[in-house]
């Protein structure tokens, strides 16, 4: 279902841009939800969220990484939630502009090795630049980009894992072995929220 919104664009401001599309469908683990996606035809922003019928509260999964299905576990990650392989020390909040996704842990980690390569192109660019020389740095990424290329294929079982948590209970983990838990205040207070919610009211939507 499409409906336009009668509210500026978060990011360009414009009027009149914001279209709202919702689809309900169900997900294993995650059961009944409606799939939220607003879009701005005028400066191309897009943000997903997934909403399941039920609330559930803030909530944690953890997945010990230590046989090849496990890879294939899927993966719901709302606006809301943040991605954790603790062993390393990486994490990925959700950020003003976060966007949901469905996914597996192994695409997960592919996205992890994409944003760790990013980081990397950007030091050399700017040790090129003679802005710095993070020698360090690039080290140091390059063993993260080594750890999680093995994980992602496979060669890394055993060692590692992935942690999701949401404070809004939007995302999961959907394995039988994942651990899922109640987050608790303290946890609650540290994690960044995401976005903030643009549909306020059904009056927001024409
Ligand atoms: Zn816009």
């Amino acid at each position: 279902m499409e409906s336009e919104i009668n509210l500026p664009c978060p990011t360009c401001k414009s009027e009149g841009s914001l279209k709202l599309l919702s689809m309900s469908s169900e997900i294993p683990y995650f059961g009944e939800h409606t799939q939220i996606t607003l879009s701005c035809d005028k400066c191309g922003m897009r943000q997903t969220d997934f909403i399941p019928s039920e609330e559930r509260g803030a909530l944690s999964f953890t997945l010990s990484i230590e046989k090849d299905e496990h890879l294939q576990a899927r993966i719901v990650r709302g606006s809301s939630g943040t991605v954790r392989i603790p062993e390393l020390d990486l994490e990925v909040s959700p950020g003003t502009q976060s966007t949901g996704y469905v996914s597996n842990v192994e695409g997960v980690v592919n996205r992890f090795i994409d944003i760790i390569r990013m980081m990397m192109r950007q030091i050399r660019t700017d040790i090129e630049g003679g802005e710095n020389d993070d020698e360090q740095n690039l080290e140091k990424l390059f063993q993260l980009e080594m750890a999680l290329t093995a994980l992602a294929k496979g060669e890394l079982l055993g060692d590692l894992s992935l942690e999701i948590l949401d404070p809004k209970g939007h995302s999961i983990i959907g394995h039988d072995d994942a651990i899922k838990r109640a987050l608790s205040v303290e946890e609650i207070a540290l994690l960044d929220p995401g976005p903030a919610p643009i549909i306020m009211s059904s009056e927001d939507v024409k």
